[in-house]
């Protein structure tokens, strides 16, 4: 098949090639552009079609990327608000520190303990009730 180049290239040189156009070739010459003009209104109609898959992917992906953004750019989405059982004050920590059984949160109101990692840790297992509870049954303490 030929390209809407070689279409042009080739009307060209038969334009070049003739002093004059008698109505044969006029009618010829005329259907070869609209022939060339109809292949590229089919490639703009595809190229459309195209650009419209490739915007709704684009918002897409704008729509995932602007989410993961708010994750990054607000800090308290990682962090947890416990209440002081001491004072009853709302105390925020990182929720990373729930992670770590190391970790004692104390209560900046009072300095009671706010949140004890090994603490957290037995109310976890508590909460799932399946092997976990049969390990702890099974261990001599
Ligand atoms: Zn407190």
């Amino acid at each position: 098949m030929q390209t809407v180049k070689e279409k042009i290239a080739y009307l060209r040189g038969l334009l070049d090639g003739s002093d004059s156009l008698d109505a044969g070739l006029s009618k010829s010459v005329v259907e070869k552009l609209l022939d060339i003009i109809d292949s590229l209104a089919d490639e703009v109609d595809d190229l459309a079609l195209d650009h419209e898959d490739l915007e709704e992917y684009l918002e897409a992906v704008d729509a995932d990327l602007n989410e993961l953004e708010e994750d990054f750019d607000d800090p308290m989405d990682d962090m947890i608000e416990m209440e002081c059982p001491s004072c009853g004050e709302m105390v925020v920590f990182e929720e990373d520190f729930v992670y770590d059984d190391n970790v004692t949160v104390n209560c900046p109101h009072c300095g009671g303990v706010v949140f004890d990692g090994g603490e957290w840790d037995n109310i976890d297992d508590d909460m799932d009730e399946d092997e976990d509870d049969l390990d702890d049954d099974s261990e001599p303490f």
